[in-house]
């Protein structure tokens, strides 16, 4: 699933283009995709909006329209893209067509059929119970510390918990574990003062390194361009099963944790 540096590359990739514009008309194949609405309703309540900012929050995709706030989760297999500048002309999983006043098209793929689309006059509806975005000034070392010593979970499904920290999912828990030298399997309320400070800049370090790189392209994330980012050429254990550590050179494990496949060193991350 795109996690918080994929989805960031996609508002980046795509501002340029939809920002200023208004939606002329819209269509979906997949209805559920914008329950509660019917696609009549949604339509009509959409056209007309123009696109006043692009931006992120958590994984999702967030366009603040003139009227309402317009989300868009890609969920396992969501892509999002201008269809003029997609390479690709024969994408049979386009679920949602939106139509621009410059002429072009907002196109919404999905295979799984898992991605959300949801129109709210309220933003906080949709991110009032999310936790701090991990890269915001307001997301100190302090406010982590706080919320970690208020938990008393395993660590690396806690870092995946949106409304303890939004964005962070399963690749980016396990390279911030990595990173900050510490078993994905300890509990959040162990973990000392030092350990803290550790994975509290672990996790902006993957996550600044996964944007810088435009996101890991492990399966279906591709760029609004069609292409994909880099991130995954850098991985240093997700992933990397059976392969030395970066760091220590012991084979890198993988186990099940919290229902997710989990990478890990077992001799340096301790
Ligand atoms: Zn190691």
């Amino acid at each position: 699933m795109p996690e918080l540096p994929e989805v960031e590359s996609v508002v980046r990739g795509l501002r340029d283009d939809v920002v200023g514009c208004s939606f002329t008309c819209f269509e979906t194949t997949w209805p559920r995709q914008i329950r509660p609405y019917t696609p009549k309703a949604f339509a009509s309540r959409l056209v007309g909006q123009r696109i006043i900012t692009l931006g992120r929050r958590a994984k999702y995709i967030v366009f603040t329209l003139s009227d309402d706030v317009l989300f868009v989760h890609l969920k396992m297999t969501g892509r999002l893209y201008i269809k003029e500048k997609w390479p690709d002309e024969d994408d049979t999983y386009v679920r949602a067509r939106f139509g621009l006043d410059d002429g072009n098209e907002l196109l919404f793929s999905d295979m799984r059929k898992f991605g959300r689309i949801q129109l709210v006059a309220d933003a906080e509806e949709i991110t009032g119970s999310l936790g701090p975005e991990p890269l915001s000034d307001s997301f100190t070392l302090d406010d982590f510390r706080d919320r970690l010593t208020q938990r008393q979970g395993t660590i690396k499904p806690l870092l995946m918990n949106q409304q303890f920290v939004a964005g962070v999912g399963n690749i980016y828990a396990d390279e911030s574990l990595w990173l900050a030298r510490i078993d994905p399997r300890r509990k959040a309320d162990t973990l000392n003062s030092e350990e803290i400070e550790r994975l509290y800049d672990a996790i902006r370090k993957v996550l600044e390194a996964g944007i810088a790189r435009e996101g890991a392209s492990v399966n279906w994330y591709r760029k609004p361009d069609g292409t994909t980012g880099s991130q995954q050429n850098y991985f240093y254990v997700y992933d990397q099963v059976d392969k030395p550590c970066p760091r220590c050179g012991s084979l890198v494990h993988k186990i099940r944790l919290g229902q997710r496949g989990t990478h890990f060193c077992p001799t340096c991350q301790v």
